[in-house]
């Protein structure tokens, strides 16, 4: 009999009602694993997500409407996911904001919300995911970066600067548990369709070898990879999804 290769797998996307995250939520469901789905702001469209993930693919789905930028309503999440679960197996760390703005024009609101949802959101949910995963000796934790975060761009000091501090607390937070059997990875997407580029100009980013922005697709693959048994002796990684911009 065929079994899913996430069967009875515990996975919490931050952000995942759209985009990339909720790519993977929809791949990771496919592959058999319980789904926590995260939302912010729109009750109803959470509520719709869940119910699709259930009914198409037969898995646990469970919603929390929840803000990620705030280390409190963080805490909840991880309650809830183990009064409901008793265990968490995968953690993507997905939710982000991308603000533009030259280094003259930059506010100090903007650096705070940048700062407080794409890098310290991340230690937050992962200090909470590894004092569930530790219980059981095992996970992974899958970071969402940038290719901004490691080859900078104009226009973008904030944000790159939040999405490099993703990579060092990955490789970090990956040295530290790895003897607990706990994995930590990251994922750098380039240019991807989302609404997060949607302002975008394909012709701003020549620099995209392939030609072309990727799809949420093709970055909930990498994750998938780095969510399953498959990348058992992997930790500590950056993988570029990027059609070749960094080559
Ligand atoms: P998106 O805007 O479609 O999705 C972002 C998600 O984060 C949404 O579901 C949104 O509701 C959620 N979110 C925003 N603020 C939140 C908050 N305070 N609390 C909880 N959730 C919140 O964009 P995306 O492209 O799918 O982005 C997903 C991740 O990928 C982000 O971390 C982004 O920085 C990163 N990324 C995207 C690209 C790209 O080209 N699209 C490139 C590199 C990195």
């Amino acid at each position: 009999m065929y079994l899913p290769p996430l069967k009875d797998q515990v996975a919490f996307i931050t952000g995942s009602t759209r985009g990339i995250g909720w790519s993977t939520a929809t791949l990771l469901a496919e592959q058999g694993a319980n789904i926590i789905l995260n939302g912010h702001s729109n009750p109803d469209l959470l509520n719709e997500r869940v119910e699709f993930l259930k009914n198409t693919y037969g898995v646990t789905v469970y919603g929390i409407l929840a803000d990620i930028a705030n280390p409190e309503e963080i805490a909840r999440c991880y309650r809830e996911i183990f009064q409901t679960f008793g265990k968490l197996d995968i953690v993507v760390n997905n939710a982000g904001i991308m603000q533009g703005a030259l280094l003259g024009m930059i506010s100090n609101e903007l650096i705070t919300d940048s700062f407080n949802l794409n890098a310290l959101s991340v230690i937050h949910s992962m200090q909470a995911a590894t004092r569930l995963m530790m219980r059981k000796k095992s996970g992974t934790i899958i970071n969402i970066s940038s290719i901004l975060g490691v080859n900078g761009f104009a226009g973008q000091v904030v944000y790159s600067a939040a999405k490099a501090a993703v990579i060092g607390m990955t490789k970090s937070a990956a040295k530290e548990l790895a003897p607990h059997g706990i994995r930590v990875n990251c994922v750098a997407p380039g240019f991807i369709n989302t609404d997060l580029t949607a302002s975008l100009s394909k012709e701003e980013s020549p620099t995209i070898r392939m030609g072309y922005f990727g799809d949420p697709a093709d970055v909930a693959h990498a994750i998938l990879f780095f969510a399953s048994p498959h990348s058992k002796y992997v930790t500590g990684q950056v993988l570029g999804v990027d059609g070749g911009m960094i080559v």
